[in-house]
């Protein structure tokens, strides 16, 4: 199935110049939902995965289907104030800006294997600092996964160590 058929592309959004990836549209059919964590399900089901991790909020639609699929706990990575219990905390840089995220100190026990899922790669940031956060951890990143990827940006160069996988990818 083309999956990039079922994204829908919104110029201008959330301001002048960005074309958004909407993937609600992906998500309401059936096919297309099925199709897309089946694929994930292939790519990360010979890793021998324990976690699966995903930042809010997207990262929790294909995080926790995936995670029943591999038979995998799931864990949410969350912005800041969310969680309840205690935390750990990164900083990142932003654009225009900064951005914080947040895990639960408990939620990874030293060498466990986590798989992060995110529906978009842009410039990275977002998911070098989830496998910080996984790292400090002691949990063993052993692949980060997106529907989309956004290949100018070039979040890959920044993930350059870890198998980093997208299903869709644009300019
Ligand atoms: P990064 O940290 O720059 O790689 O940005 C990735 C994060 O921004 C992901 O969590 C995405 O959900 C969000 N994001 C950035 N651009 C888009 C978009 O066009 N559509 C949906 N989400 C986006």
């Amino acid at each position: 199935m083309d999956l990039k058929e079922k994204i829908r592309a919104i110029p201008d959004f959330p301001e002048k110049g960005i074309s958004y990836k909407d993937i609600t549209t992906l998500l309401k059919d059936k096919e297309a939902l099925k199709a897309t964590i089946d694929m994930f399900t292939d790519l990360s089901k010979d890793l021998k995965v324990d976690l699966v991790v995903g930042p809010e909020a997207r990262g929790f639609i294909f995080g926790t289907a995936l995670a029943y699929n591999l038979h995998a706990g799931f864990i949410p990575i969350r912005k800041p104030g969310k969680l309840p219990h205690a935390k750990l905390t990164q900083d990142y840089e932003l654009e225009y800006g900064k951005d914080s995220l947040e895990i639960h100190e408990d939620s990874i026990q030293p060498g466990q294997r986590v798989l992060i899922i995110d529906d978009l790669l842009a410039t990275g940031g977002t998911l070098l600092s989830t496998a910080n956060l996984i790292e400090q951890l002691e949990g063993e990143v052993v692949g980060i996964m997106t529907l989309i990827e956004l290949t100018e940006l070039k979040g890959r160069d920044k993930l350059d160590k870890y198998k980093v996988e997208s299903l869709v990818s644009y300019p």
